[in-house]
C-alpha cells in the first residue's frame, strides 16, 4: 500500500517532468495561446514595400507586416499581440525550428526543398523572379547573362539557386540579405540584382535610376512558414487567411503596399 501511495504521487511528478521537457518549438502554439496570446512573427526588417524598419517611427513596416498584424487580431482578438522577430532569408528556418517564432511571414517562396523541414499556409502572395540593373546597363533579361557578368543575389534565397539553373554560366555573389545586396550593386561590385519582382520594384521606388531587365523568370508563391506538427495552427492561420480574403481586409492591404506589376 505504502509503494502504491508513493508511485502515486511520483507519477504525475515525472508526467509534469515530461511536459515541462517539451521544447519550445514542440509546445501545440493553438493550445498555448490559450493562457498567453502573443504570436511571434519572423519578419524582414531590410525589405521594402514587404517588412521595413522605420526610424522615424520606430515601426516594422510592409504587407507582410500588416498581413500578420491582421492574422493576429482574426486569431486573438487583437493586432496588438503581434510581436515581431528580424529574420534574414538564411536564419529565418533555424530561427522557427529553435523556437524563436511561431512563424515565418519574410517574402518566403513555398518550395518542395523547404517542405521537407517545414509546413506552409495557404499562398498569400504571387511574386515572380526577376533582374534589377543599373538604368544604363546593356542587360535586358536573363539570357545577357554571362560568364563576364556577375548577379548579386542573398544567402539562403530560393533566387540564389534558381539564377544558377537559368543562368548557368554567370558569376553568382551571395550576400547577407538585401541592403547588403544593393549597396554592392551601387558599388558596381555585381552587373544585377536578382531576387523577387515585387521585393525589386520596392527597391526602384526608392532608387530611380535602377530598372528591371526583363519579366518574371520563376514563380514564387508566398507561404507562412510553421514548423511541422502544428497542423491545428495552420489550420487556424488558413481559416484567419479566408476570412481576411472574404471581408476585403486582404483587399486593402493589397492594395496599400503593392504596386502594379507585369508578369
Ligand atoms: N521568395 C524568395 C525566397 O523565398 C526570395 C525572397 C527572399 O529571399 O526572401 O527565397
Amino acid at each position: 500500500m505504502k509503494r502504491f501511495t508513493l508511485l502515486c504521487l511520483i507519477f504525475p511528478l515525472l508526467l509534469l517532468a515530461a511536459c515541462g521537457s517539451k521544447s519550445i518549438a514542440e509546445v501545440d502554439i493553438t493550445e498555448r495561446l490559450k493562457d498567453d496570446p502573443t504570436i511571434t512573427w519572423g519578419v524582414k526588417v531590410d525589405t521594402s514595400l514587404f517588412g521595413l524598419y522605420n526610424i522615424k517611427t520606430s515601426e516594422i513596416e510592409g504587407f507582410d507586416i500588416d498581413i500578420a498584424k491582421a492574422l493576429t487580431e482574426e486569431i486573438t482578438g487583437d493586432a496588438a499581440n503581434a510581436k515581431f522577430v528580424e529574420v534574414t532569408s538564411k536564419t529565418r528556418i533555424p530561427l522557427l525550428k529553435n523556437g524563436n517564432i511561431d512563424a515565418i511571414i519574410a517574402t518566403m517562396t513555398i518550395s518542395e526543398e523547404r517542405k521537407k523541414q517545414v509546413d506552409f499556409s495557404d499562398v498569400y502572395f504571387d511574386a515572380g523572379q526577376a533582374l534589377l540593373v543599373p538604368g544604363n546597363s546593356s542587360i535586358q533579361s536573363v539570357s545577357d547573362l554571362s560568364s563576364d557578368t556577375t548577379v548579386l543575389a542573398v544567402k539562403g534565397s530560393t533566387s540564389a539557386a534558381n539564377i544558377r539553373k537559368h543562368a548557368p554560366d554567370t558569376h553568382v555573389l551571395e550576400l547577407e540579405n538585401y541592403s547588403e545586396a544593393f549597396t554592392a550593386l551601387q558599388s558596381g561590385q555585381g552587373d544585377a540584382m536578382t531576387t523577387d519582382n515585387a521585393i525589386l520594384l520596392g527597391i526602384i521606388a526608392n532608387n530611380p535610376g535602377y530598372r528591371l531587365a526583363g519579366g518574371n523568370f520563376t514563380d514564387e508563391p508566398y507561404g507562412i512558414a510553421i514548423n511541422k506538427d502544428q497542423n491545428k495552427f495552420v489550420e487556424t492561420i488558413n481559416s484567419a487567411f479566408k476570412t481576411i480574403k472574404e471581408n476585403g481586409v486582404y483587399d486593402e492591404i493589397y492594395n496599400k503596399w503593392i504596386p502594379e506589376m507585369e508578369e
